[in-house]
């Protein structure tokens, strides 16, 4: 079992993954000599704007929907901002606005502002192992259907990998007139997304969360909101006047080369990160080290293991892991946070044992080699810990 190359070894594709080299190519061009305004009417600004439209429709392909019905945006946070505030602020039709436990800040903190604007903002309880409690989802989906809103979901948990079991709350939503948007930033790129499968409203991605560069993202708006939704940012009018900006070609180029590529190797990816899972895991119960899988062992994000090490400290196994690996505690956007994460007290977690997990999300590069080499180091780091504990 030999060392990686490059040390410390980066297992935390969740927070966001390397470009890939097809990616890293495509864009170097539109750095290099071919960059325009892709809103200017000449050769160069035309010629920018058919690379910006042909990465549209690689992204719309990959979650199935039509490439008018893609609106660029920053990336997910801004998607989600776009959404929720979108639909909802003083200017928007509806003002009732349901999401899980467990979201994701960019969810959250939209909600909030909403809330402080009298927007009615409903959390929907989560069982232990992430998964929305269908019943209560059913019952408050009824008792609101005199006054449908929005409902935002995360597909697949960035913190826990739990993913969402979508077709089976959709009939509810939909049911009783409610809107749906669902975050698919961690999922796109490991479960395949489908937007009239999923009958979602909205559907928002983020580039680097699939291969592709930072700084891009994607909302899908089905047809018949679009006309509802209502801009955040005010400009030039790009983007079908729903997101005023300059959209930068060579971020388009990468994300639509990402997403090209997310959907061809799907298959195999998804293969691949179980394999790598399944081997960490493997060598983990192999060596007796006792650990508890945090979320859904069985609808989860493939190659996401939330992991809890009974009686050790997550920060600290970290801080011995630092120089070999680098994982996380749960949501990098969260980070530097001091009270446990809000997504694992939701699953009934307390402050200690919250305190106990360790994010580890392998990505499409890593051998089995290497993924077998990380759990000896969690294994050596943990036998550290506790001769020193004792
Ligand atoms: N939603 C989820 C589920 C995420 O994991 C993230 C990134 N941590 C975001 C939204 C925000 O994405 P971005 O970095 O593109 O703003």
């Amino acid at each position: 079992m030999s060392a990686p190359v490059d040390l410390p070894l980066y297992l935390d594709n969740a927070a966001s993954t390397p470009p890939a080299d097809e990616v890293i190519e495509a864009m170097l061009p539109w750095l290099r000599h071919t960059h325009a305004n892709p809103h200017s009417e000449h050769f160069h600004g035309r010629r920018a704007a058919d690379a910006v439209e042909a990465a549209r429709d690689a992204v719309a392909e990959l979650i199935g929907a039509n490439v008018s019905d893609v609106v660029f945006t920053s990336g997910a946070t801004e998607a989600n901002n776009l959404a929720l505030k979108g639909l909802l602020s003083a200017a928007g039709p509806r003002r009732h606005l349901w999401l899980s436990d467990i979201e994701h800040k960019s969810l959250r903190e939209p909600a909030r502002a909403l809330a402080s604007q009298g927007v009615t903002v409903t959390r929907i309880a989560v069982d232990a192992r992430g998964r929305i409690a269908r019943e209560a989802f059913a019952d408050a989906m009824e008792q609101a259907r005199a006054t449908p809103g929005l409902v935002a979901i995360t597909h697949g948990n960035n913190e826990i990998g739990t993913v969402q079991p979508i077709a089976e709350i959709e009939p509810y939503v939909r049911g009783y007139g409610h809107w749906l948007h669902v975050d698919a930033s961690q999922s796109a790129v490991r479960e395949p997304i489908d937007v009239l499968q999923l009958r979602c409203d909205l559907l928002c991605l983020s580039s680097h969360k699939l291969y592709g560069p930072g700084g891009i993202g994607a909302l899908y708006v089905a047809p018949d909101l679009r006309g509802q939704l209502q801009p955040q940012m005010h400009g030039g009018g790009q983007e079908g006047g729903l997101r005023s900006g300059t959209v930068p070609p060579f971020l388009a180029v990468g994300f639509g080369v990402a997403a090209r590529m997310a959907l061809r190797r799907m298959d195999e990816d998804r293969a691949h990160l179980r394999q790598l899972a399944g081997v960490f895991e493997r060598y983990l119960i192999d060596a007796g080290i006792p650990y508890e899988l945090i979320g859904d062992p069985e609808s989860r994000l493939p190659g996401h293991l939330s992991l809890r090490f009974p009686g050790i400290d997550a920060e600290d196994l970290l801080a011995v892991l630092g120089p070999k690996l680098s994982a996380s505690t749960g949501a990098a956007c969260a980070a530097g946070e001091l009270r446990a994460s809000q997504v694992l007290r939701a699953l009934g977690l307390d402050e200690q044992t919250a305190g106990e997990v360790v994010r580890l999300s392998f990505g499409r590069g890593l051998s089995l080699e290497l993924a077998e080499w990380a759990a000896d180091q969690v294994a050596h780091a943990l036998h550290r810990i506790r001769d020193r504990n004792d």
